[in-house]
């Protein structure tokens, strides 16, 4: 008898744990495009029992398309960066919805100065080609990219115009302008923070296409496989919760307790963190029972994480000319004190304004009237809790003061903006890798993306996001593949 009731306990046991390992539990904490994309991975290889965590009110993340008057605009990512090896770009592709648009490194673009000068085309040329190749510096000795770049620029530009006072002048004033454009790219508040070295890899290809309707949500749609049949949608819907903000991640060998900020709490076999590094650095020490280990630590460290601001205007009718798609905006040093007087409204950083923070404007595709103004550096987010009104008149008074002479600018209407620094579930926009910790043949990345494993080696909290992947972090082709990682690795622990 009592062997019986042995085997039969053995028989449960053996049965449960095959159950468990067919169909574990697992708990995603963000529902942006890695948390997004690990869940429907999961679910489509018959993991069912999933819950996704989001502190927002909506899915999507750092991915955020929002309808603007009569269109739609991504006051997050926005372009897809390259073709092969890009999973956006796959997905997207073949059912026709991305096209080719005119990003800010484009050919296509007009420098202008603040005294209202369109910049001579020789120094325009020779300023975007800089632009283009801004990356292509010395990598050797651990320099910033800053300096690098510098470097690189006063041998190839500066130089070339020592004889010419007024383009030395110009080209020297540019500098400004240069910085505050590159940071956009690299998501930095200066160009002294990031390595001139990196390990990212652009994917071959056009960088920046666009979405030719409906704008950057729907790879989330497509992931979902509510696009382009709403029929087949995945069952994910009643596993999203949303305004669940998880303040507590407690594992051990047997599983994981996550804990939200309302006091609900959600146990599984398994979680996988999507939050971004800006969140990780900011909670580090509580989110986490035990605490990270120093590894992880380190990886948080290395990885730099602030941010840009996007604000999106409306014009109700059209100054521009037909071929116009991006504007450049150039300081000149002068000018930049000046301002104060002109528009003082607003907060400043060393006596300089915070409209001078703005650097380009750039068309919407497919939205007739719509730019995107981009602002960058260190006054971001202070810029970021400047009441609409200040924002847009502030950027009324730049355009016109840059452009005023050659076009008849109007004042636009309607604003946008985006706040992803100051929002405490971002607290940054794309991640790049410190100056001083850059190593060619070692990736932080990788070491963010390892997980936490119990006392046999499976894994228990698994780390996805576009700061976990190590060559194509910063962006959501990088995000998504890291998703489907981590949910592969959930998934290998059934064979
Ligand atoms: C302004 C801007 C422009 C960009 N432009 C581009 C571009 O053109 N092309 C490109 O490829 N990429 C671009 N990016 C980068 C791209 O958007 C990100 O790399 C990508 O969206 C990151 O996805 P993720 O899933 O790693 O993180 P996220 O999108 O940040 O998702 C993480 C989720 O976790 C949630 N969360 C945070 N904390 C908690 C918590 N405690 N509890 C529960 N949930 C939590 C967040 O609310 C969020 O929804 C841009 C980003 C920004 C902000």
């Amino acid at each position: 008898m009592m062997s019986r009731l042995v085997y039969l306990f053995l028989f449960l046991v053996y049965n449960f744990n095959i159950a468990l390992a067919k169909n574990p539990s697992v708990i995603i904490v963000g529902a942006g495009p890695s948390g997004i994309a690990a869940a429907t991975k999961l679910l489509e290889n018959s993991v069912t029992n999933i819950t996704i965590l989001e502190a927002e009110d909506r899915i999507g993340g750092r991915i955020h398309t929002v309808e603007f008057g009569d269109t739609f605009v991504d006051l997050g990512a926005e372009y897809c960066h390259g073709e092969k090896g890009n999973i956006v770009f796959t997905l997207a592709n073949n059912l026709g919805l991305l096209e080719h648009s005119d990003p800010l490194s484009s050919e296509n673009n007009k420098i202008y100065d603040s005294k209202g000068s369109a910049i001579d085309s020789e120094l325009a040329l020779e300023l975007k080609s800089t632009l283009n190749t801004y990356d292509d510096v010395d990598t050797t000795g651990n320099a910033s990219l800053g300096d690098a770049f510098l470097k690189k620029y006063n041998v190839t530009v500066l130089k070339k115009y020592t004889n010419e006072e007024q383009n030395l002048e110009v080209a020297t004033d540019a500098i400004k302008m240069l910085q505050d454009l590159i940071v956009m790219h690299e998501g930095s508040f200066t160009w002294q923070q990031p390595a001139a070295g990196r390990h990212y890899t652009a994917c071959e290809g056009d960088q920046a296409l666009t979405w030719k309707r409906g704008g950057y949500r729907i790879i989330l749609d497509i992931l979902m496989k509510s696009y382009p049949n709403p029929d087949q949608k995945l069952p994910i819907d009643d596993k999203i919760l949303l305004t669940k903000k998880v303040n507590k991640v407690i594992w051990n060998d047997n599983g994981v307790v996550v804990r939200c900020s309302d006091n609900s709490s959600f146990t599984a076999d398994h979680v996988i963190v999507t939050t971004s590094v800006g969140v990780l650095e900011k909670n580090k020490a509580s989110l986490f029972e035990p605490s990270l280990p120093k590894e992880k630590l380190n990886a948080i460290e290395a990885t730099g994480f602030n941010g840009i601001m996007k604000i999106i205007i409306r014009y109700p009718q059209k100054w521009w000319k037909d071929d116009d798609v991006n504007f450049f905006f150039l300081w000149r040093k002068r000018d930049l004190f000046k301002i104060i007087d002109e528009f003082p409204d607003g907060p400043r950083k060393d006596g300089v304004s915070w409209a001078s923070f703005i650097s380009a404007i750039v068309k919407v595709p497919n939205n007739a009237n719509v730019f995107v103004v981009w602002v960058s550096g260190e006054l971001v987010p202070e810029i970021e809790k400047v009441s609409e009104d200040v924002l847009l008149r502030g950027c009324n008074y730049v355009i016109k003061k840059f452009l005023g002479k050659d076009y008849n600018v109007t004042d636009a209407d309607k604003i946008l903006r985006s706040q992803w620094n100051t929002n405490p579930n971002f607290l940054g926009t794309y991640s790049y890798e410190k100056v001083g910790y850059f190593k060619e043949d070692f990736s932080y990345q990788a070491q963010l993306a390892e997980p936490l494993v119990d006392n046999k080696g499976k894994p228990i909290v698994l780390f996805a996001g576009e700061a976990t992947h190590p060559t194509l972090y910063s962006t959501v082709h990088g995000a998504i593949s890291s998703g489907l990682r981590e949910a592969g690795r959930i998934m290998d622990l059934k064979k």
